[in-house]
């Protein structure tokens, strides 16, 4: 067993892997977490299989029910949490007038109601060890809204009410808690895009590229580390410049 443990959610692809793959490179225990066992499993046996010391874990973000047993049962079996990356997440994307309430719902459950109560539930823990790191994964959507996409804009922006809050109540017990806003990064979540819609959207990024699911992991590595030890309630935008 590692000396830390990161638990990371949406750990099956994407940013999220990129995340696995970079804190069990800096050393953690990651546990990488998604609704599939399968798909968990194979990212944690690659990075294994690198040298590196992983896990896979079901858990599905809308059943807030089973958090506080998985959370026991992680400090059970490896000893603590110590990083909590809130990073899965998903779009139901329409104009406002033609969201229904499920594609509202369905937004709202995993990416806001699922992060604050595994959260919630990673606190205890986290008091013990009188070290934590929360990072939660919002959007640069969250801090400057976007067409089409009101629900997960309104679910991106609660997450930073919440890493605020969070920061506020828990300072006092050596625990941070930072949200991360990536711009527009390739991933599955992005690769159906219109090139047209792709291309005008990459004329507003001064760095004039899409941003690769390592450099989100890259901000994520320095937020979990000690270096870090002094930032919290911060929303750190990763975006080639879209949002400034
Ligand atoms: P992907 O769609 O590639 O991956 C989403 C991840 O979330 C998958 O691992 C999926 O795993 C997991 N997931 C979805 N629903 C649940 C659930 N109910 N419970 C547990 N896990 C779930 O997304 P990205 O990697 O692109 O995005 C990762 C995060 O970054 C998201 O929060 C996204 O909003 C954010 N982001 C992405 C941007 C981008 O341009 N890509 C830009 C800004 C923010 P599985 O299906 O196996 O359960």
């Amino acid at each position: 067993m590692s000396e830390r443990v990161a638990l990371v959610t949406g750990g099956s692809r994407g940013i999220g892997e990129a995340i696995c793959r970079r804190l069990a490179a800096d050393g953690f225990t990651v546990l990488v977490a998604s609704r599939s066992q399968e798909k968990v499993d194979a990212v944690a046996s690659s990075i294994r299989e690198a040298g590196h010391t992983a896990h896979g874990l079901a858990l599905d973000l809308t059943d807030i029910s089973t958090f506080k047993d998985i959370v026991k049962q992680i400090v059970e079996d490896f000893g603590g949490i110590h990083v909590l990356v809130n990073n899965a997440g998903v779009t139901a994307d329409n104009l406002m007038m033609r969201i229904s309430e499920s594609a509202y719902d369905d937004v709202m459950q995993t990416n806001l109601k699922g992060t604050f109560f595994l959260s919630q539930a990673a606190i205890r823990p986290m008091m013990r060890q009188k070290w934590g790191r929360q990072i939660n994964i919002s959007s640069v959507v969250g801090l400057m809204g976007n067409v089409g996409q009101a629900n997960y804009a309104a679910s991106k922006a609660g997450l930073h009410g919440l890493t605020k809050s969070m920061a506020k109540e828990l300072g006092g017990r050596n625990i941070t808690v930072n949200a991360i806003a990536p711009g527009y990064i390739e991933t599955d979540m992005t690769q159906n895009l219109n090139p047209d819609v792709k291309a005008a959207f990459l004329k507003q990024v001064p760095l004039g590229r899409m941003g690769q699911a390592q450099e989100i992991a890259h901000a994520v590595s320095f937020l979990a580390s000690d270096a870090a030890g002094y930032i919290t309630g911060q929303v750190l935008t990763v975006d080639g410049g879209l949002y400034m």
